[in-house]
């Protein structure tokens, strides 16, 4: 991916990052819609002609599903990427109903989204967890896809940057300068809830997650990670958010379990208007 120039929604140039859109199911869709999903989704995008080199795809399937996607990838060549939604922090052993990174690496998954919102708080996952599952999947070659956001309360106290920044900090100290990872910003008030952040919000949290990166692991690390909006993502909002210089992509929720609706928000370049 690296290296490849494209021209963003908006017409800016975006340099060597190429955007990434990225699909969380959450607990939806077993081993069997997987399968019809990502075919479909894959027919969609094929028929819109769309450049997975410019616009790079995955989808983060639950763990009974992965097998399933893929076989189908492989098989017939694909070129949507996919991961898993949360890993271990443990390495394999006595850890019951744990997933090891390892055996994410050999289902052939490139990422692993750590820390979303969800584990955070209905599973009590802190900064801690989420910097030792960012290494543990990092040690068996996964790239992580590390949640940030605030809460509404957060907002309010101690506005739209902090709390995702330090989210963030607690995770880049145990990591080397060149690493391979994507932030997503994801205030927590805009997941699920219709209520997306503005472009203008999500850039002003962007830049400031980028400069703590550069200040931690050097600019040119900073220059070349992906960093994400995530929050009631739609395809007729997607093109103000991919306008921002420091938004490199999307995850999307609740969105991405509808395949026209995804594959609108993948091609939002053809929206760009919208
Ligand atoms: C998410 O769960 O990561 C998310 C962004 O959800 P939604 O798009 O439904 O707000």
């Amino acid at each position: 991916m690296a290296g490849v120039t494209t021209v963003r929604g908006g017409g800016q140039p975006q340099g060597a990052r190429v955007p990434l859109i990225a699909g969380n199911w959450k607990m939806n869709l077993d081993h069997l819609q997987s399968i019809a999903f990502v075919q479909k989704l894959a027919w969609s995008l094929k028929d819109a002609r769309h450049d997975f080199g410019a616009v790079e795809v995955a989808v983060f399937p639950p763990f009974t599903d992965l097998r399933s996607v893929q076989t189908l990838v492989s098989a017939d060549k694909l070129p949507i990427v996919y991961g898993a939604q949360d890993v271990s922090r443990h390495a394999p052993g006595a850890f019951t109903g744990e997933i090891a990174a390892e055996f994410l690496a050999k289902l052939d998954c490139t990422y692993v989204v750590i820390g979303h919102s969800e584990r955070r708080t209905l599973h009590g996952e802190t900064d801690e967890v989420v910097a030792a599952k960012t290494t543990a999947a990092l040690g068996a070659g996964l790239i992580p896809l590390i949640c940030v956001g605030e809460t509404a309360e957060d907002l309010e106290t101690h506005g739209a940057s902090a709390v995702p920044v330090a989210q963030l900090n607690a995770v880049l100290e145990s990591l080397p300068k060149g690493t391979d990872f994507v932030v997503a910003y994801e205030p927590v008030w805009a997941i699920g809830s219709g209520q997306a952040a503005t472009p203008e919000q999500a850039q002003q949290v962007a830049s400031a997650l980028r400069a703590a990166i550069s200040e931690r692991l050097g600019e040119e690390t900073a220059k070349a990670t992906r960093i994400l909006y995530g929050g009631s993502v739609k395809a007729d909002n997607i093109a103000g958010f991919m306008r921002q210089p420091d938004v490199d992509g999307a995850l999307v929720g609740g969105a991405s379990l509808d395949v026209e609706g995804f594959s609108a928000i993948v091609r939002y370049q053809k929206h760009v208007g919208v």
